[in-house]
């Protein structure tokens, strides 16, 4: 089924220990489209400036992802340089340049409008709501956010969380969002704005999932081999919304089972720099590490309650 994802295209400049590229494919459009594409062909709405090269588009479309939404402008692309520490849990933004983004008003492709399923990845939450302006026949429509939003758009921002139907965000986001340091309320103060199921990402602690009735958590995938964990949320979230869009199903057993899809999309993700593993990595790649993610989490329960 149809799924449009809105996000950036970018330039990105990335340090961890583990070496440093610069001016690479990055951006939270690429990253959750390229997930999204192991599941569906996905409809990248996004905006670039002159400087950016064809190629990175043309690997785009080469992995599944249908480009026509991505707008070409004059000016320079957006530009994003992050630094890891030690540590790569922590890391510090060292430049954010919106450029082309700051004049962006997306306009849908005729067909785009009719999309049953839509990701509100990571960007200006006024340029999300211009999106769901556009898509009124969405069945289900997931929002991602970040900090810099949650401290300049905090307006868009909470008319965005009243209006989507799951929100993604990280931790520290959840915290800061809600003024609290308990994941628990935060979680259900957001679901009191209006979403039917927020997730919250704990980095290489998992994800956790509330609904209303429900809570479901998941560790991430062990790896002893993280070389660059830039895009792992928005692969998490491509990979978790490409599964619904592409069983066509938005039950809560199938939101379960996003929950695994997308984690193993975000390991996957952080496996190289930039977009590396996610354009290496076939769909026999995914399924192994679903059959990993089975086995680190597979217990008898059955046999633990007759003891
Ligand atoms: P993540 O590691 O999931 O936070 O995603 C990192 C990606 O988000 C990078 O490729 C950046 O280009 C992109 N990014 C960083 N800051 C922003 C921002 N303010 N708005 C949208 N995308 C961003």
């Amino acid at each position: 089924m149809s799924l449009l994802i809105i996000g950036t295209v970018a330039f990105d400049t990335v340090e961890t220990p583990y070496g440093k590229v610069e001016r690479v494919l990055g951006g939270s459009g690429s990253y959750a489209s390229l997930a999204a594409a192991y599941y569906t062909k996905p409809r990248l709405v996004g905006v670039v400036g002159e400087d950016f090269p064809q190629r990175y588009l043309s690997l785009l479309e080469s992995r599944g992802v249908d480009t026509l939404g991505v707008e070409r402008a004059p000016g320079k692309s957006f530009f994003w340089h992050g630094r890891y520490e030690t540590d790569v849990n922590i890391r510090e933004t060292l430049v954010t340049e919106l450029n082309v983004l700051e004049t962006f008003d997306p306009k849908l492709p005729g067909d785009y409008a009719d999309s049953r399923f839509v990701f509100l990845a990571n960007i200006d939450p006024a340029l999300q709501l211009r999106v769901l302006e556009q898509t009124p026949g969405a069945v289900l429509t997931m929002a991602d956010t970040m900090n810099l939003w949650i401290d300049i758009a905090r307006d868009a921002l909470e008319e965005v969380l009243r209006r989507a139907h799951i929100i993604l965000l990280n931790d520290s986001e959840a915290r800061q969002l809600c003024g609290t340091p308990n994941l628990i309320t935060a979680a259900r103060r957001i679901l009191e704005k209006g979403p039917r199921a927020v997730i919250i990402k704990k980095g290489e602690h998992g994800v956790m999932m509330f609904t209303d009735k429900a809570v479901f958590s998941l560790p991430a995938y062990p790896l002893e081999g993280v070389k660059d964990p830039t895009g792992a949320g928005d692969a998490f979230a491509g990979g978790f919304i490409g599964y619904l869009a592409g069983a066509d199903d938005c039950t809560e057993p199938a939101m379960r089972r996003a929950v695994v899809a997308g984690t193993a999309t975000a390991s996957l993700c952080c496996e190289d720099f930039s977009v590396g593993r996610l354009q290496s990595a076939d769909a026999g790649a995914v399924a192994a590490r679903i059959a990993g993610i089975a086995d680190i989490t597979s217990v008898d329960f059955a046999q633990l309650a007759r003891v």
